[in-house]
């Protein structure tokens, strides 16, 4: 059974991008929070030139990934920023990370969307019988 998008935690570049948060040399906190607003998880991010450096926290220690940035050309003469895939370094708008793991696209992953799952049944509306 492959894992749910749900129980992972995404970084959207887009995402990212619109809050200025790519400028280089630019180091904050991104956190994941409950609905309740309960912090999960914070990941320390520096962006760089054209990388952003991720410090994951571990048990004890926090483990360093490099992503690198790649720029795509956008609709009105801008850049559009991805993500390119530590793992299989195709380009992605959003890497997913669950506690303790790295960040990675979702293919490398094997994620799918909830919606995949759901029932095959519950598209079928209730018929009006015509009497
Ligand atoms: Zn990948």
């Amino acid at each position: 059974m492959k894992a749910l998008v749900s129980q992972f935690h995404a970084l959207n570049v887009t995402q990212l991008n619109r809050g200025g948060w790519l400028y280089p040399n630019t180091t904050y906190e991104w956190v994941w929070r409950t609905n309740k607003g309960t912090s999960i998880e914070a990941v320390k991010i520096t962006a760089l030139e054209s990388s952003v450096e991720l410090f994951i926290p571990m048990e004890s220690t926090r483990m360093l990934q490099r992503v690198s940035l790649v720029y795509s050309a956008g609709p009105h003469g801008g850049k559009r920023p991805w993500f390119a895939c530590p793992q299989c370094q195709r380009r992605a708008g959003i890497l997913y990370h669950a506690p303790s793991r790295p960040f990675f696209c979702r293919r490398c992953y094997g994620l799918a969307y909830p919606s995949q799952y759901q029932s095959r049944d519950q598209s079928y509306g209730r018929r009006h019988r015509m009497v």
